[in-house]
């Protein structure tokens, strides 16, 4: 191995990412110095804000990409604090060059494909829905930006166990909170919570509050390169869904209901309305469908708890309004494991993916992403609506 030095050191450190920026940290101007003097090595690391929490994390990683290359070297790593002015460049360099702040996705050519859940009321498996929908995507080895803008619950940190997290700020840049996953892919995820001074604090959204906020979450947050973005509606027709078609109208509307009738009345206005602001609807989520009695056991009942059909009437009348097929894309049963996953934010789909909540929310990923095997291969027991 060849003696080192400043350079092997630099290309080493290059591998490097910044656990929350996931950039080089050579590209982000964090590198500040490398010292080689004899066997010894000091590379002195400019954190983006003091009391980043990442900080021990960032540490090991560039003591083992030196050892990596150094092996024998004597290493220490001495940490620093970016000046306003480093963090401004940084920033600039972040956004492209851009000084003006935007909405990535938003913008032509941008790969990221965008869905947003609605309902028409509370309580139906909204957020349950849209973070095994994140973690199925992430399974895949996508690239899952999460933002949680239901400014009622608001639940989406807690179900996937970063409930007590905040996010860093960078001057006026947020790194959302990255949230490992079994493939090894974190999920980003921002929450509207999150943009509170503190966590119990009662805030009552409105209008042009929540537009502030939207963008924030869109605008100031460092997503990166994303595949999905993911957007978990507050439920029903207010002023979230309407800055959301203002903001972003190239986002796809997935609606979640239960079997029942009265929920699926509720949630096909939510359809329209989403349709009123030029989103177009990619189909209907049935959660809670039946409860298996024998899921464990095999010997089991399928007991229709909420009564049956609720999706297939909103895809149905969705699909005439509209003019276009709105297909249903599961049906997720009810699993107490589901819950609980929820309560101690584990998601199923990563707990237990053998389960048919878990197999049905991945095939709802699945045909969402475009990976699925298509309605001929499915299993869903129900036909397609409209037909
Ligand atoms: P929403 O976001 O629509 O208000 P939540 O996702 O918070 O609804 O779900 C409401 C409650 O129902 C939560 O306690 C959640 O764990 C539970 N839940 C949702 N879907 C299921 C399901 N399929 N099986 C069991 N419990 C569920």
């Amino acid at each position: 191995m060849p003696a080192p030095t400043v350079e092997l050191v630099r290309e080493a450190l290059a591998k490097v990412n910044d656990p929350e920026i996931k950039r080089p940290i050579t590209d982000l101007g964090m590198v500040d110095d490398i010292i080689v003097d004899g066997a010894s090595i000091t590379a002195r690391i400019l954190l983006t804000v003091a009391g980043c929490p990442m900080k021990e994390r960032l540490t090991r990683d560039v003591t083992q990409a030196i050892a990596a290359v150094a092996p024998d070297a004597d290493i220490s790593v001495e940490l620093g604090v970016m000046t306003d002015e480093q963090r401004k460049t940084m920033q600039t360099n972040l956004r492209g060059g851009q000084a003006q702040k935007e909405i990535p996705f938003s913008q032509p050519g941008s790969l990221t494909k965008v869905f947003a859940i609605a309902s028409g009321k509370g309580g139906v498996g909204k957020s349950s829905v849209t973070v095994n929908l994140a973690m199925a995507m992430a399974n895949r080895g996508l690239k899952v930006g999460l933002v949680d803008a239901d400014i009622y619950g608001h639940s989406i940190p807690d179900m996937l166990g970063v409930g007590d997290s905040r996010p860093t700020q960078v001057e006026d840049m947020i790194m959302p909170v990255p949230v490992p996953t079994p493939s090894g892919t974190d999920i980003r995820v921002i929450s509207i919570g999150m943009l509170k001074p503190r966590k119990d604090q009662v805030v009552a959204w409105r209008g042009p509050m929540l537009d502030r906020a939207l963008v924030q979450m869109l605008a100031d947050v460092y997503w990166g390169d994303l595949d999905v973005l993911l957007l978990d509606l507050p439920p029903g027709t207010g002023d979230m869904a309407i800055s959301l078609g203002q903001h972003l109208a190239n986002a796809e509307v997935v609606v979640v209901t239960t079997p029942q009738p009265a929920a699926a009345t509720v949630a096909e206005r939510a359809g329209t309305m989403a349709s009123m602001l030029h989103q177009r609807v990619v189909g209907v989520v049935e959660n809670m469908s039946y409860l298996d009695t024998g899921s464990e056991t095999g010997a089991g009942q399928r007991l229709e708890i909420f009564g049956s059909g609720g999706a297939q009437q909103v895809a149905a009348t969705l699909s005439e309004r509209f003019g276009y097929e709105v297909p249903v894309l599961g049906e997720i049963p009810l699993d107490p494991r589901l819950r609980e996953g929820g309560d101690s934010g584990q998601p199923i789909v990563a707990t237990h993916p053998d389960t048919a909540a878990a197999q049905a929310l991945q095939e709802v990923a699945d045909r969402l992403t475009g990976r699925s095997r298509g309605l001929a291969g499915m299993q869903l027991g129900l036909s397609p609506a409209g037909r």
